[in-house]
């Protein structure tokens, strides 16, 4: 089946690669952006991979009337709802800012969703509903609770779209929870280009591979794990893009999809530690990565693992590319972007 879908953040890290894995699936895509943690050349990078081409409207998913107009425009089938705003720090300082952009976005847009009559619905989630996990590996009927404003914004989504689905019982969504998305397009021309100090492992790791940054830190190595430093479940950014295809037209397929929202775990199921990581990214380079073991990073968890198994029993979607193919495509992406930058 070929259908119209509306990607908001379209233009960002994941929403890219999801753009590509949509044209790649033969569907069309519209992409809602404001830019605001992105490039507009990075529309003509998806659309230079292809096949056909996605069209832009470029503005904010809290703006009523171009929502009403983009839905007016074109006969959209299905939401991919990826724009807002992410940093978990940031988050911390600004909470209601996260409110507005985050909550305000969701909601103004299944408004319009229901104003417009489109009843299907993928929504960017996160294992940080999640908090710290009681059991390992984490599926999806563990308890919710979340340690930061960004982890109360998406625990707040997802409960909104749960009450949409009761109160709208032909409304269909998936909330996929990713864990840890890394990597870049096979292309080289799609990757994570973080503005700034990156917070994450991968884009500090690459940063300091390409001499940007002098040492990667270790958030501690004193915590319960196998070698003391905090695991996590690094997914390639692709196969997590390949993943909303999957959910996407299993919502489209219809069965029994209406009057739910249901979370769907979106990881390898494989636990990597931060030596494991540098260790990886290390062989891909080919040459040292310098670190420092310094103090925990407050808030962190020892380990957060998927249990992907829902995704591939009711999606058949499953993670394909392992680490050292993450490594490898995070790092040619990083060393274009530094050729790019002279
Ligand atoms: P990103 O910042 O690269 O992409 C978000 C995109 O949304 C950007 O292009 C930005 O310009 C756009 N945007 C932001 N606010 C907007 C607004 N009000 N109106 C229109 N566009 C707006 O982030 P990402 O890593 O691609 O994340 C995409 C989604 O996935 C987010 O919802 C994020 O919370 C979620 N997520 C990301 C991760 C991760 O590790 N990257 C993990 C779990 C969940
Ligand atoms: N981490 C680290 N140094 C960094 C960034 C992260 O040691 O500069 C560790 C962090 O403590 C965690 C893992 O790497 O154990 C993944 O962190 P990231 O911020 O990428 O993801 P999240 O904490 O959201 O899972």
């Amino acid at each position: 089946m070929r259908a119209t879908v509306l990607a908001t953040g379209g233009a960002g890290y994941i929403g890219s690669h999801v753009a590509a894995a949509l044209l790649a699936a033969g569907h069309q895509v519209v992409i809602l952006d404001d830019f605001s943690n992105s490039r507009p050349e990075v529309i003509d990078r998806i659309n230079a991979i292809g096949p056909g081409r996605a069209v832009l409207v470029r503005g904010d998913v809290r703006d009523g009337a171009i929502l009403d107009a983009l839905f007016g425009a074109h006969r959209i089938d299905a939401v991919i709802h990826l724009a807002g705003l992410k940093a978990v720090g940031e988050s911390v300082e600004k909470p209601l800012l996260y409110q507005k952009v985050n909550v305000g976005g969701a909601v103004a847009l299944f408004e319009a969703m229901l104003r417009h009559g489109v009843m299907r619905l993928v929504f960017s989630s996160s294992a940080t509903v999640y908090g710290m996990p009681e059991r390992m590996p984490v599926t999806e009927d563990a308890r919710l609770g979340t340690t930061n404003p960004y982890g109360r914004t998406k625990l707040a989504i997802e409960g909104i779209i749960d009450d949409v689905a009761v109160a709208h019982r032909d409304f269909a969504a998936i909330s996929l929870r990713y864990f840890n998305p890394v990597g870049a397009h096979a292309s080289g021309t799609l990757g994570e280009d973080p503005r700034g100090v990156p917070n994450n492992l991968f884009p500090y790791i690459a940063q300091t591979a390409a001499g940007v940054r002098e040492r990667v830190r270790v958030f501690g190595d004193d915590y319960p794990t196998r070698d003391g430093t905090g695991i996590r479940d690094y997914i390639h950014v692709v196969d997590l893009a390949e993943g909303h295809v999957a959910a996407l037209e299993h919502l489209l397929r219809g069965d029994d999809v209406e009057g739910r929202n249901r979370p769907i775990n979106l990881g390898c199921g494989k636990g990597t530690s931060v030596l494991e990581a540098l260790a990886a990214f290390r062989r891909a380079v080919g040459t040292d990565i310098p670190f420092q073991v310094v103090a925990r990073r407050p808030g962190d968890v020892p380990e957060v693992v998927a249990d992907p198994g829902l995704a591939e029993q009711l999606l058949g979607w499953r993670a394909k590319r392992g680490l050292a193919q993450m490594c490898a495509d995070h790092w040619a992406f990083q060393r274009r972007r530094m050729r790019e930058l002279g």
